[in-house]
């Protein structure tokens, strides 16, 4: 078993991204700039937006922060993330999730214009990923891809099943495997015999936000297994030990696919800033 290092492999892209970020400054005047909109009081929120700013600044990145109250409408979060939009020094926009309940979210997200959609969570996006036309990956999956291209992990004619089918990770997850001609198969909470179709995969991402749902014992021996999961404790979605002694790579939590998430963020920012230019 080796692991895919995701701490490693983000440095070397958030590298990369630095001297773009400094070459994009000397040329054009101004550095690239990344707004984050963040709206109410959520104490997780806040904490991710402050990372991904201090990941910015540690690049190079300007970001402007722009925050709005916990009464916040859905016309007047609109209103704020278009006129985003429409600011020609802003390369790219995080619209955090989740927004408070009353607010129509995907409205809003919509209003992010798809040229600034670095965070990749619009339908032009999603549109423009699964079919590897121009445009922005969601950043987890996005991530993902960069994170098995790191360390040659081809695709193409393997299996790979997907647990999870949320809209900024299980479904683009399966569209860019489906893109490197993967075989894909989708599992949800009512796939009824999730064991038997993670045990016939070749590649296995967990997606799902329950600790250890994916049992060791189910890994077919010499199987990728990638845990995107997150849960309280730094506990992943995959029993990581038993998963461990059957995978050919493992992503550790954490350590595996949050770091690539922050810095794929952070180089779609840079695609941005390129190409709309000074
Ligand atoms: P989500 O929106 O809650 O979606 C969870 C998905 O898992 C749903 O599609 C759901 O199926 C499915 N599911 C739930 N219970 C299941 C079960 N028993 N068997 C099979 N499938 C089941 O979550 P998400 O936003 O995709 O996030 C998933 C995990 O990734 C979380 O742990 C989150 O913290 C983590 N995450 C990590 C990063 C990162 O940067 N590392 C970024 C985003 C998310 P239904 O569609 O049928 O409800």
């Amino acid at each position: 078993m080796a692991i895919l290092d995701g701490q490693a492999a983000a440095a070397d892209l958030l590298a990369h991204v630095g001297l773009r970020a400094a070459e994009f400054t000397e040329r054009t005047g101004r550095a690239p700039m990344l707004a984050t909109v963040l709206v109410g009081s959520d104490p997780a929120s806040h904490t991710y937006v402050k990372m991904k700013q201090n990941r910015c600044r540690q690049v190079g990145i300007e970001s402007r922060r722009v925050e709005l109250g916990q009464e916040t409408t859905t016309e007047e979060l609109v209103a704020a993330v278009e006129a985003l939009s429409a600011d020609d020094a802003v390369d790219g926009i995080l619209l955090q999730h989740p927004v408070p309940p009353q607010i129509d979210e995907h409205l809003a997200f919509e209003a992010i214009s798809p040229e600034k959609d670095v965070d990749g969570v619009t339908l032009a996006s999603f549109a423009a990923m699964s079919f590897s036309e121009p445009g922005y990956a969601s950043c987890t999956p996005g991530g993902i891809m960069r994170l098995l291209d790191a360390y040659d992990v081809d695709l193409a004619g393997k299996h790979a099943v997907v647990v999870g089918r949320s809209r900024i990770l299980g479904k683009p997850m399966a569209m860019l495997m489906l893109e490197r001609n993967a075989t894909v198969t989708i599992c949800h909470s009512r796939t009824t015999d999730l064991a038997d179709r993670v045990a016939e995969a070749d590649v296995v991402v967990a997606a799902v936000g329950r600790p250890e749902l994916v049992r060791g014992a189910w890994i077919k021996p010499g199987a990728v297994v990638v845990d995107a999961g997150y849960n309280a404790g730094n506990v992943g979605d995959v029993e990581y030990g038993a998963a461990a002694e059957r995978a050919s790579w493992i992503t550790p939590v954490p350590g595996g696919v949050g770091p690539m998430t922050i810095a794929t963020l952070l180089a779609q920012t840079m695609d941005s800033a390129e190409r709309r230019g000074a």
